[in-house]
């Protein structure tokens, strides 16, 4: 399917790796050119080089933390003008609800909720001036279905979700779609690290842990950064323009419910 979006142009938060790599690499595959983030310079520039060679588009690099307001300002001014935006931030750690205390929580805020907003206030107003625009945030099945140690997940996705309802609706009028993609379980270096977690806390070994997670998956198996990045780029089309404000599980069939 033509996606229609060729020589558009889109800033992917959080990319050199996993769900925002997999997000980067479908857009680039429908001919967008890109601005693309990450902390770690090496590996952001080998996924952008990648990216260049495989699909002939544009792409820019720009590493910082995108949850400080330093990097933020860095990334909207490369970023001026884009088309598309995917936003993205490594997510909380895990925990249980008597660990945290304030600091924890304004650092998930920041990093899942205040992040993303500060990305939309910048960018969307370009889009709604230019009358076209898609936006998709990702955030986590965890707003759909608790998980319980990962409650400052759980908290700033739920923050963020509650926004995004509201201004989706104030700004799809111009043209501009916002939509958040909802990642079960995914095979990338953050499902890693949560298996690593169920490892250790259960003294199992590192495959039996990632068995015991891919159980609860009707599909049996964790989903890949390819399928994440094909619909990322499907709710970015000219197809997509109709869905406004809307929360798309892609979690295998994990959470249990009839809507
Ligand atoms: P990942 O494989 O660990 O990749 C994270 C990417 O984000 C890397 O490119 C990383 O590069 C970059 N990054 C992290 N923190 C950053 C920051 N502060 N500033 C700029 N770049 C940053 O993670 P993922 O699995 O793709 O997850 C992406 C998001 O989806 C996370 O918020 C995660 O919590 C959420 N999620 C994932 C799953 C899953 O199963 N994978 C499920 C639900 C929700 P650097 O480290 O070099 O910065």
């Amino acid at each position: 399917m033509d996606l229609g979006i060729k020589g558009k142009r889109a800033l992917v938060c959080a990319s050199s790796k996993g769900l925002g790599l997999g997000c980067a690499r479908a857009l680039a595959e429908a001919g967008v050119d890109l601005v693309m983030n990450a902390r770690g310079a090496e590996a952001l520039e080998a996924s952008a080089q990648a990216i260049r060679d495989d699909f002939g588009v544009e792409v820019t690099t720009v590493a910082c933390d995108v949850t400080t307001p330093e990097g933020q300002e860095k990334v909207i001014s490369a970023a001026q003008g884009v088309d598309i935006l995917v936003t993205n931030a490594g997510g909380p750690p895990p925990g249980k609800w008597t660990d945290w205390d304030r600091e924890d929580f304004i650092k998930a805020l920041d990093a899942n909720m205040l992040t993303p907003i500060a990305f939309i206030k910048a960018l969307v107003p370009g889009m709604m001036e230019r009358g076209w625009g898609r936006v998709v945030n990702i955030t986590s099945q965890s707003v759909k279905a608790p998980i319980p140690v990962l409650g400052l997940s759980n908290s700033a996705r739920a923050g963020l979700t509650g926004y995004v309802a509201g201004t989706a609706r104030q700004v799809a009028g111009k043209g501009v779609n916002i939509n958040n993609l909802q990642p079960g379980i995914h095979a990338t270096d953050r499902a890693d690290s949560l298996d690593k977690g169920v490892s250790e806390a259960q003294s199992i070994s590192l495959d039996e842990a990632r068995a015991q997670r891919a159980a609860t998956i009707p599909a049996g198996r964790y989903g890949t950064a390819e399928e994440f990045g094909a619909t990322c780029a499907f709710l970015c089309s000219q197809h997509a323009g109709f869905i406004v404000g809307q929360n798309i599980l892609l979690d295998g069939g994990a959470i249990n419910a009839t809507m």
